[in-house]
């Protein structure tokens, strides 16, 4: 198998995967898949045991927009797993805007799929510069309570496509952010709420300073 052929693994392991409620009346649920990022898609099957690898679903990787550290909006219960849980979003374009929330057990486990999945989607065109840290609950955002499903992303979306690709550097990304009055005054308000995504900005800067 060549090394450009985009079927080659760029990495694989068990997620747990938030229900993208796509179907109007179906109640949110969390299940453990097996994940796999090639070039072209990141796709998940029921487990990763030869005898049960059906694919679940997949995500075309030319329709991601986002993909950032989410916010802790459920309950271990909920999960059924135990102990600390990292979650991170894919957010991505067909037919509709869809968001797929991914929860990693270790924290490490979300720095290197969130970059090992910027990696991948680094050509993409009409990445967003704000987004939803935590899921719409079809009345209101779990994030900003906010209660309009259209709503802009309340959260700056960080900086992960290349600026040597032409795409928008960080200054057009603020000189955006100062014509958006409004998105500033939820920002400022949602700063002060705890998240766990400032830690893995650290981190992601610190493994960036490593690579360089
Ligand atoms: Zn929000």
């Amino acid at each position: 198998m060549s090394i450009f052929n985009s079927s080659v693994v760029i990495k694989q392991g068990y997620m747990v995967k938030r229900s993208q409620n796509k179907k109007l009346y179906t109640l949110v649920n969390y299940k453990k898949r097996w994940f796999v990022l090639t070039k072209k898609y990141l796709i998940y099957y029921e487990d990763d045991n030869a005898a049960k690898k059906k694919e679940k679903g997949r995500v075309e990787l030319d329709r991601v927009h986002t993909i950032e550290s989410a916010q802790c909006f459920f309950s271990n219960e909920e999960v059924g797993v135990d102990g600390e849980l990292f979650p991170f979003l894919v957010g991505y374009h067909q037919d509709d805007d869809y968001t797929l929330f991914l929860l990693t057990i270790r924290s490490l486990d979300r720095v290197e799929w969130i970059l090992a999945i910027r990696e991948a989607c680094a050509n993409n065109k009409n990445v967003k510069y704000y987004f939803h840290p935590a899921p719409w609950n079809g009345r209101k955002w779990h994030c900003c309570k906010i209660n309009t499903k259209l709503a802009e992303g309340c959260r700056e979306c960080s900086t992960w496509v290349p600026i040597q690709n032409g795409s928008p550097s960080k200054d057009s990304v603020k000189e955006n952010l100062k014509n958006k009055e409004n998105i500033n005054t939820l920002t400022d308000r949602d700063r002060n709420e705890d998240i766990d995504g400032i830690e893995l900005l650290d981190e992601l800067q610190f493994l960036s300073v490593v690579e360089a």
